[in-house]
């Protein structure tokens, strides 16, 4: 700590002795400061947080090794060395995440949208492909910063989304980013606890969903990033699947016959989540890994003779 802050203010302070700090000069003194601190991708986060302060790209940072760095661009790279720093997610301080095709703005009001999550769009994506009908609905429940819904409107054209989220707040950064995917006009989203706000005559080609899934048992050990997304994205009760399960209850009401459920889970809960759908009129159920070999996402299909 104290040989971090040494180092930090060495960082700067010669910027007062009218060195000249350059982008080079910059990058190798914030990666040393980030890898003191212990943060495994310090090259990778020390090179995305001043190429999106220089707003340049990650090559151009390479071929502008020599360019000068002015004392305001110093002081805020500082900032944001600081927040990173102390743990806080490298996608919160530069604001975004890139997830399926598109950039997606994060705040830490959302969860940031992670790979494994895509699983859950090409799902959706196969599935509406497959039904062939001329305009699927689909629910994106508990939409976050609207990574999901957003990637299968813009790649479907004649998809209807509805994103339903309890924090107002996740609301507004999901509206901003389907506003910038341009998919907002084929989309409504609802603040509401799960389903519940959703009208009872409503019925859902797709339902997807990344419900909080962590147990209580695994909240207190999380990794110091992961601890700074917002709890109520993240918690899933004493075993992880109080939302699951209440989602299982009330999806039953709002799915087509035909209609597809896709939710992700935690690896450990997948005999768990299997129960939940046993007898209660769904089959089909598939189970997909992630690029670690996990399971991870659960798909099933709403027994047609109903
Ligand atoms: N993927 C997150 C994690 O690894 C959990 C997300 C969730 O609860 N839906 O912690």
């Amino acid at each position: 700590m104290i040989v971090a802050s040494i180092l930090f203010s060495r960082l700067f302070s010669s910027v007062m002795n009218r060195t000249k700090w350059t982008v080079g000069k910059v990058l190798v003194r914030a990666k040393e400061l980030l890898r003191e601190k212990g943060i495994s991708q310090h090259g990778r986060d020390a090179e995305e947080m001043l190429s999106v302060l220089l707003n340049l790209s990650r090559v151009e940072l390479y071929t502008s090794l020599d360019r000068p760095m002015n004392l305001e661009e110093l002081e805020e790279y500082k900032a944001m060395l600081r927040r990173r720093m102390a743990g806080e997610p490298l996608q919160y301080i530069t604001g975004f995440e890139w997830f399926w095709k598109h950039r997606f703005k994060v705040t830490p009001q959302v969860l940031i949208p992670r790979p494994e999550t895509e699983i859950l769009v090409a799902q959706a994506i196969a599935f509406i492909d497959d039904t062939k009908e001329p305009s699927p609905l689909v629910c994106d429940v508990g939409i976050g910063s609207g990574a999901i819904l957003g990637s299968v409107l813009a790649d479907r054209g004649h998809v209807l989304g509805v994103g339903t989220d309890v924090s107002y707040e996740a609301l507004k950064v999901a509206k901003e980013n389907l506003l910038r995917l341009k998919v907002m006009e084929r989309c409504s989203l609802v603040c509401t606890c799960l389903m519940r706000g959703i009208r009872p005559e409503e019925r859902f080609s797709v339902v997807v969903a990344n419900m909080p899934y962590v147990s209580s048992s695994e909240m207190g050990s999380l990794q110091r990033e992961v601890a700074m997304e917002p709890r109520i994205a993240l918690d899933g009760g004493p075993d992880g699947l109080f939302w699951i399960s209440q989602l299982v209850l009330q999806v039953a009401h709002h799915l087509k016959p035909g209609g597809m459920l896709a939710i992700e889970i935690s690896p450990q809960q997948v005999d768990k989540v299997k129960l939940l759908f046993k007898g209660k009129g769904y089959d089909g159920m598939k189970v997909l890994k992630d690029h670690l070999g996990r399971d991870r996402v659960v798909t099933v299909v709403r027994t047609k003779e109903r």
